[in-house]
């Protein structure tokens, strides 16, 4: 069995408050293509969702970044066609907070898809170089099969998208799918 890791495919990261815009909106259809195709299977599928609290100071990204998908806010939604796939199918998608760029840090994903014999992670959403880099190279150190699907991610920085690719590639061991 294999798993479809969805990544900050909200509003805010899409259109909203700290939105990677255009390259965002083009993979749309490519992440609902895989989710179908996912659930269809029978494979799992795990939307990983940023969250933060109003206010928090002390988060590091608090530094970084203007307050992007709080807590309660339509802003932490799934983008478009997302959104309305993941209210009809709920049943069968796992949903998992996340409150720092990796999937699997602090969150029980790692022992949620060791229960299911899940051994192979198909990464799709965004930022390219940041929460799907992020995520992959946690991947990479638990010992998992990775497979990045290049038409289903994207970033705001083109050259940091471009870099990532070659890094799942060359130093991950991951499969790109480009097409
Ligand atoms: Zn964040």
């Amino acid at each position: 069995m294999k798993a479809l890791i969805v990544i900050d495919y909200t509003v805010d990261f899409v259109t909203g408050k700290l939105p990677v815009g255009e390259p965002a909106i083009a993979i749309e259809d490519a992440i609902v293509k895989l989710v179908k195709q996912f659930l269809n299977n029978g494979d799992a599928v795990v939307m990983a969702v940023d969250l933060h609290e109003e206010n928090d100071p002390d988060h590091p990204e608090s530094k970084l970044f203007p307050p992007h998908n709080i807590r309660g806010t339509e802003g932490r939604r799934l983008y478009g066609k997302l959104d309305e796939l993941y209210e009809s199918r709920k049943a069968s998608i796992m949903w998992m907070d996340k409150t720092r760029y990796s999937a699997f840090h602090g969150t029980g994903l790692d022992a949620w898809l060791t229960e299911r014999g899940i051994r192979e992670l198909h990464l799709v959403g965004v930022c390219t170089d940041i929460c799907i880099l992020h995520t992959a190279v946690d991947a990479y150190n638990k010992g998992y099969h990775i497979v990045v699907h290049q038409p289903a991610v994207a970033s705001f920085n083109a050259a940091g998208h471009d870099w990532a690719l070659d890094h799942f590639r060359g130093t991950l061991g991951a499969e790109v799918i480009e097409e």
